[in-house]
């Protein structure tokens, strides 16, 4: 009896895989063709000042819906998939492009000005090219460079620190922003925070989730914040979403904040309202 319980685990294990493994090659070949089925869609979450109340930026997060996986499939899943098959290239190129022409339009429309900022995978980070691309879609689409902000992992340093600094010079020198998105869950954060050329830290939603009643999480933040503003850093808190969240960050002079608290990420038909909204 043992033992065929032990078989029937065995072989509900490997069709679990088999299936995970099919899902997977699924994905890739849906993913090659996703940009030109226009299936994927850019959403913007507002970032607000903590000083105003006012939204002063826009994270551009993907969205992909495709028949083939039977809807819609959530980034967790598919940008693995789009860094492990290389696609990762052309589709950050696509969402740079929306997000960069979404700013321009915003601009164009008489909106109060946002920093746009936009996630980069570490394998388009490894990109030499990346520079010039970012310098050729700013040019083409009439964004002035200190919009962008670009969210990068710690991970983009791991495998090659010097590679990562020089690219982060360079875009530096042509005057777009980084940050430095999950900040304190990656590796060797601080001994290169120096040498990055950062401009924003993002602290890590895992931190700001239990911030009301976990200490320690409140000293993890709090020296966080305290830090970056040691090293003339500012900071933006991920993954609010109660009051009693924002006002210890607000205590701990935290610049910004981001979270379904204020607004979940949405189409910028949606976007544009928030932000046209008047205010006292
Ligand atoms: P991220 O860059 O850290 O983005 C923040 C994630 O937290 C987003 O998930 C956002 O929807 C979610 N979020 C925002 N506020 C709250 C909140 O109050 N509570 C909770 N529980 N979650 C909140 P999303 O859109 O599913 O994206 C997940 C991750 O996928 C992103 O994490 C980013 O690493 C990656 N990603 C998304 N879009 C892109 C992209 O265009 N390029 C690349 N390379 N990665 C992307
Ligand atoms: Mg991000
Ligand atoms: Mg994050
Ligand atoms: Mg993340």
């Amino acid at each position: 009896q043992v033992k065929r319980t032990g078989r029937h685990d065995y072989r509900f294990f490997t069709l679990a895989m088999q299936h995970r493994a099919a899902r997977h090659l699924q994905m890739v070949n849906a993913l090659r063709y996703a940009l030109e089925r226009e299936q994927m869609q850019v959403v913007y979450q507002p970032q607000i000042s903590l000083a105003t109340g006012r939204i002063v930026g826009a994270e551009a997060l993907l969205r992909w819906t495709t028949p083939e996986l039977g809807g819609a499939v959530t980034p967790a899943e598919f940008i693995p998939a789009a860094e492990e098959s290389g696609l990762i290239l052309p589709i950050g190129a696509w969402v740079l492009r929306q997000a960069v022409r979404q700013a321009r339009a915003w601009i164009d429309a008489g909106l109060p000005p946002v920093a746009m900022a936009v996630n980069l995978s570490a394998m388009q980070f490894r990109n030499t090219e990346l520079p010039e691309l970012i310098a050729q879609i700013l040019e083409e689409e009439g964004l002035p460079p200190s919009y962008l902000e670009l969210e990068l992992t710690e991970g983009v340093a791991a495998h090659d620190p010097q590679g990562a600094i020089a690219i982060m010079n360079q875009l530096h020198e042509r005057g777009v922003r980084m940050s430095i998105d999950d900040f304190g869950t990656g590796y060797s954060s601080l001994s290169h925070l120096k040498k990055f050329k950062v401009y924003k830290l993002k602290i890590d939603q895992s931190f700001v989730r239990d911030i009301s009643t976990d200490a320690e999480d409140k000293a993890i933040v709090s020296a966080i914040i305290n830090m970056a503003r040691s090293l003339g850093l500012k900071t933006i808190a991920e993954g609010v979403e109660t009051a009693e969240q924002l006002s210890f960050l607000r205590e701990q002079h935290c610049d910004e904040m981001q979270g379904y608290y204020f607004s979940k990420p949405v189409p910028e038909a949606e976007f544009r309202q928030l932000l046209s909204k008047p205010r006292d």
